[in-house]
């Protein structure tokens, strides 16, 4: 037998991904292909289902050749969460474009809907929000005759990319979606892991549409490729997969990932956490019919800040700029930077918020503005963390990600604002890994998730605290005053 590799298919918000791994976690080979973003109106995002399909088939065929089908023991998803397709169960059509997570259309029926978001976080753990999929499926009901004709006939099949993708590359046999995936429908019980009757009442889906909620391993379809026939035996949402991927399988494993914005996911162990500071509680993955759980929040500009100083301002002329200026200052010089461009996202949650710059003196450089834009970042995990652990999850450590974290002062200043150790891995592709380790535990390549993780090994180099509490407290406070002034 010829070594095998794991085959992943990461199906993004803004291109579709084949890469093959080997069982030590190297990249073997990879292609790529951009997704077209449509937007029909303000707010509206949409993605063509057929040209995602087209271009992960011919990922996948690209990298299989490259590497020799031969080699393929499993195949592995991934997926942009949230987004919907809609389609004809009958021909495998896609009956309208798909609604992007990013799609706001739905507002006005949430706020219709709002007095049974207590009832939905219970039952969820979400909160009542456009970018869940429940909605967007009943708009797409209401106001595209395709689907709604479809869903009253039962001709209607609804699924998150990975569910549309796996239909297909299982020539139309397998209706399935992982419990990741389905946890951010809105129409999941976070409890029982299964569709929710009254949910699928409250937002008028037919349950005849959706597909099986089913593990995140095991034999989940099978699909052909070059003529062989490749069983799928991975997958989960593309946050879960990087968590997974980044090795957070125990309580108080944190991984954030520092690009545009940062998604950061936190490990809670085996029974579902309730928030009390507006985070989300979500499905960690499914295996063996259980689930683990996270705990989820959003900081909306991370990078883009950094961005923002570049563009915007002119006062550096690249990101990586940002660096040497950080260090180039002993401290912020009590310069706040709260870079709410785009609102403040968890656990502040307000969208209207916008950015404060304070504490400015005739002393006051680019440099310490720099460095303040870069302390927000630590600060802002910081809020999410304080959050986390009010919710009953102690951060243990960070492993983070993202085109940020090249920035080395920026990883020592998120140790040093949080107090705990972050880690910053190997191989970059942490979402792509995570569904390579789900694919080998569920082909059986791996007894289970540690036995990957510990083959795929992922870290690279470790960030430990050093400063000492006192100025860590200093730093909190003056942040926290800053956030004040910008939420009131
Ligand atoms: P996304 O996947 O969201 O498009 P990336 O993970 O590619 O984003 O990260 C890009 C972001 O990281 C940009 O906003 C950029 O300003 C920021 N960035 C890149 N390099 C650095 C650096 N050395 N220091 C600080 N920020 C950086």
């Amino acid at each position: 037998m010829t070594a095998p590799l794991l085959l992943v298919l990461d199906a993004g918000t803004t291109s579709t991904r084949a890469i093959a791994f080997s069982l030590t976690g190297d990249i073997v080979a990879s292609a790529a292909r951009p997704i077209t973003q449509h937007y029909p109106a303000s707010g509206w995002v949409e993605h063509d289902a057929g040209e995602i399909l087209a271009c992960s088939r011919a990922c996948l065929d690209e990298v299989a050749a490259q590497v020799g089908v031969d080699h393929i023991a499993a195949i592995g998803m991934t997926n942009q969460r949230e987004t919907v397709v809609f389609w004809d169960r009958t021909t495998g059509e896609p009956l309208a474009r798909a609604i992007v997570w990013q799609d706001r259309r739905t507002a006005a029926i949430c706020a219709t809907l709002k007095a049974h978001e207590p009832m939905v976080q219970a039952k969820t753990g979400l909160l009542l929000d456009p970018y869940f999929t429940a909605t967007k499926i009943r708009w797409a009901i209401a106001n595209w005759p395709m689907v709604g004709a479809a869903a009253r006939d039962g001709r209607l099949a609804v699924g998150t990319v990975e569910s549309w993708l796996i239909w297909h590359l299982s020539g139309g046999t397998t209706h399935v979606t992982d419990a990741t995936n389905a946890s951010r429908t809105m129409l999941m019980n976070l409890a029982t892991s299964e569709w929710d009757a009254g949910l699928l009442a409250l937002f008028g889906v037919p349950a005849a549409a959706l597909p099986s909620i089913v593990d995140c391993a095991g034999a989940l379809a099978t699909t052909s490729i070059a003529g062989r026939a490749i069983p799928i035996t991975g997958a989960a949402g593309d946050q879960q997969a990087a968590a997974i991927g980044q090795g957070c399988l125990t309580p108080g494993m944190l991984k954030a990932t520092y690009g545009t914005g940062c998604f950061l996911l936190a490990h809670a162990g085996a029974v579902a956490p309730v928030s009390h500071n507006r985070l989300l509680s979500t499905v960690a993955w499914r295996l063996n019919g259980r689930c683990a759980y996270a705990l989820e929040g959003a900081i909306f500009v991370a990078g883009s800040a950094i961005q923002w100083l570049r563009d915007g301002l002119g006062i550096i002329a690249s990101s990586a700029e940002s660096e040497e200026l950080a260090q180039s200052v002993p401290d912020n010089g009590g310069v706040s930077f709260v870079p709410a461009l785009a609102g403040l996202g968890a656990p502040h949650w307000a969208p209207d918020a916008r950015g404060l710059i304070c504490g400015l003196s005739g002393g006051t450089t680019r440099a310490h503005v720099v460095r303040a834009a870069l302390e927000a970042q630590g600060q802002q995990t910081a809020d999410l963390v304080d959050a986390l652990a009010a919710d009953g999850v102690a951060a243990a450590v960070l492993r983070v990600d993202g085109g940020m974290v090249a920035n080395n002062w920026l990883c020592q200043d998120l140790a040093d604002s949080l107090g705990v150790v972050v880690e910053r891995p190997r191989v970059i592709e942490t979402t792509a890994m995570g569904a390579a380790m789900l694919a080998g535990v569920g082909v059986g390549l791996f007894a289970d998730l540690p036995a990957a993780a510990a083959a795929m090994a992922n870290a690279d180099r470790r960030f430990h605290p050093a400063t000492d509490a006192a100025t860590r407290t200093q730093r909190r406070t003056q942040w926290q005053t800053a956030i004040a002034r910008v939420l009131a």
